[in-house]
């Protein structure tokens, strides 16, 4: 058995030996199509990283939040894209229903996540991003359940979504979750929006038109959506930093590769100071970040909720910095090829961006960070669940 801190080195080299057989030859062709092959959704299934956290009694392969962020990390290694696949499915949905769900909602749901149901996360909308509360989104009780009406925007996973995780304005200053099928009437997905980077992953926007949610399908209680937002955006901002993490050592490991065969003058270009310093400066950024964010996995269920936000946010942080830095250094370390869509470099270029603004951007990170210093701050107040 692994320790806390030091995840089970059998399970990451099955992951990185499933990445590289299974994902990489598709990673190309994917980001061309900007969508996920269809072939390789079923394999995540069926390699049991879809449910990764799902007990064994429903289905799931039945690990921890470690194992999630070391398979996001070692997906995220080969293609970001795939890796947020991974993430949404298990670090938003999955962690929602364990953590929130009532005993049939986890009977009728997790079984169909763990082996065939793909999930997406929809609170933010176009005018609602940051100021994730300011949602226009509304549920308006009805004798069997709510109903539910308004326009989500930039929803991960929604062209493959079957179930919806829904926020939803439910009075004046309260939301409330809900659990909603994608196959209920008045669901309606829009086009995939076209993207920078992670082009594989689907983003969508949901429109929900007067949609029936029964009473069955509330999740976490009525007006209970605020604090349920923020929780499980903190496990998500442990699966973007996996993410990034993942990123930039594949970004490093192309550069020390490419490095170690390019020759110039007559030696190996990483026989350069010029060259090799760079690198290893990222390698270390890289380890501290890494390391950060598997102690404050170890630690997060054992410190209070404002302790943990400012741990999430910092681990997220920190991942997205340097994936964005050893994204950058590899595109230079390769030179013209970091150019080129033949070499990985400039796709986890241009896949790094968006560490720094999904799940929270860099600035509502570092006003969380600044919270815990700063007293009257702006975090805490329940405006945002970053
Ligand atoms: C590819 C992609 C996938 C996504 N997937 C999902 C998903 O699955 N589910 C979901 O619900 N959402 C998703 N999102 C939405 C994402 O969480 C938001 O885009 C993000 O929270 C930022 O919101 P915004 O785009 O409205 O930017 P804004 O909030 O408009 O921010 C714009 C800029 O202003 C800054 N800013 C805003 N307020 C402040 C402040 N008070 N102090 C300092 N700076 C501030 C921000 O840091 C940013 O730099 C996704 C977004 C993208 C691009």
């Amino acid at each position: 058995m692994s320790s806390p801190v030091e995840p089970d080195p059998a399970r990451r080299a099955e992951i990185r030996e499933f990445a590289n057989r299974a994902v990489r030859p598709l990673v190309s062709k994917m980001d061309t199509a900007q969508r996920m092959d269809d072939g390789l959704v079923q394999t995540l299934f069926a390699e049991g990283l879809m449910g990764i956290e799902v007990p064994e009694a429903y289905g799931g392969y039945g690990g921890d939040l470690l194992s999630s962020a070391v398979a996001i990390e070692e997906l995220s290694r080969v293609d970001p894209g795939v890796a947020v696949f991974v993430d949404v499915q298990n670090a938003l949905v999955i962690s929602a229903l364990l953590r929130h769900g009532d005993g049939d909602q986890k009977r009728r749901y997790l079984p169909r996540l763990a082996t065939s149901t793909v999930g997406a996360y929809a609170l933010s909308e176009r005018d609602s991003g940051s100021d994730a509360f300011a949602l226009t989104t509304e549920a308006v009780p009805d004798g069997t359940g709510f109903r539910l009406t308004g326009h989500k925007h930039w929803t991960t996973n929604a062209a493959e979504a079957g179930l919806f995780v829904v926020f939803a304005k439910s009075g004046n200053s309260s939301a409330t979750a809900f659990l909603v099928d994608a196959d209920a009437p008045g669901v309606r997905v829009g086009e995939r929006i076209s993207k920078l980077g992670i082009r594989a992953s689907s983003t969508c926007a949901v429109e929900f038109d007067d949609v029936l949610v029964g009473k069955e399908n509330v999740l976490g209680g009525a007006n209970n959506g605020r604090v349920i937002a923020m929780e499980t955006l903190n496990i998500g901002k442990i699966g973007i930093a996996a993410q990034m993490i993942g990123l930039a050592q594949g970004a490093l490991d192309a550069a020390f590769d490419y490095a170690q065969q390019r020759r110039q003058f007559g030696e190996p270009i990483i026989s350069y100071q010029g060259v090799q310093f760079p690198l290893a400066r990222l390698t270390a950024e890289l380890d501290a970040a890494r390391t950060y964010l598997y102690h404050t996995i170890a630690v997060l269920d054992a410190i209070p909720l404002a302790k943990r936000l400012t741990a999430t946010a910092t681990a997220k942080f920190l991942a997205a910095e340097v994936a964005e830095r050893a994204a950058s250094q590899a595109v230079e370390t390769l030179g013209g090829n970091g150019y080129s869509t033949e070499y990985p470099a400039e796709k986890l270029y241009r896949d790094a961006k968006i560490g720094k603004i999904y799940e929270g951007t860099t600035n509502m990170q570092l006003r969380a960070i600044a919270a815990a210093r700063v007293s009257g701050g702006e975090h805490g107040d329940g405006a945002a669940p970053w």
